[in-house]
């Protein structure tokens, strides 16, 4: 059966096309860094950090992104939407644990310091806007990648539950209104979270993932709905800004 679809869909570079590779060292290498901002105001901050100014009770305490959102990264987040991704969003999610450890420690200094304990990863639920037939969520395959290569706990700890206009086609403001309680804290939660399901809080530390952070709309309300309900700190990580 693998033998059949690596004829039907060889392996090759997302970024460029070379084969035997999901995406090859030189497209690896020309991902741009992106400088890091606050959150919030989205101006250089030391290390991703919300700055004391722009913390909100809550609001993101950090966000850190991969690369800036052009070829070939984003050729790369544009295919994980199709079938056959999981090895290229592996080699994404390590390339971007590598970097992450690299440029930002910080973070990941902490987990390792914790144990992992206390902390968990949760994905932006399905931007089914974004003509996805398929049903089929990037960002949560990123997430449990993310979640078992650091040994931290993956929590399906939202859901969506109102409709929302396409955010591409909106600008600033009206995204925010568009996306402003778009989401709930899923009463179905699996464990670690569980607690919740018997009347606790989130009580944990979460990074938040998505593919891509555009105005950071959808991941400051996931936030916001993540800490009204308990969450410590949150930090967003995304491939690409
Ligand atoms: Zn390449
Ligand atoms: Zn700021």
């Amino acid at each position: 059966m693998n033998f059949l679809l690596d004829i039907l869909f060889p392996k090759k570079c997302a970024g460029c096309g070379k084969f035997d590779t999901y995406f090859c060292k030189d497209c690896i290498c020309s991902i741009l860094q992106t400088d890091l901002v606050c959150p919030r105001c989205e101006k250089p901050a030391v290390g991703g950090q919300t700055h004391p100014v722009c913390k909100r009770r809550f609001g993101l305490d950090g966000l850190w992104s991969l690369g800036i959102y052009q070829n070939p990264l984003r050729e790369a987040i544009k295919q994980l939407k199709y079938g056959r991704v999981k090895g290229l969003t592996e080699t994404l999610v390590d390339i971007l644990i590598e970097y992450w450890a690299k440029y930002q420690p910080f973070v990941l200094d902490q987990i390792k310091k914790d144990r992992g304990a206390g902390w968990a990863i949760v994905a932006v639920p399905l931007h089914w806007w974004r003509n996805n037939d398929r049903g089929f969520n990037q960002s949560a395959l990123i997430a449990q990648l993310l979640s078992k290569k650091l040994g931290l706990d993956y929590c399906e700890a939202l859901r969506r539950i109102r409709y929302t206009k396409p955010q591409a086609k909106l600008k600033g403001y009206d995204r925010h209104q568009n996306i402003r309680n778009a989401f709930s804290l899923d009463s179905r939660l699996l464990p670690p979270l569980a607690s919740f399901a018997f009347g606790g809080t989130l009580d944990s530390n979460i990074l938040l993932i998505d593919d891509v952070w555009t105005t950071g709309s959808t991941l400051r309300e996931c936030c916001y709905v993540l800490k009204r309900n308990g969450a410590k700190k949150v930090w967003a990580l995304t491939l690409a800004r």
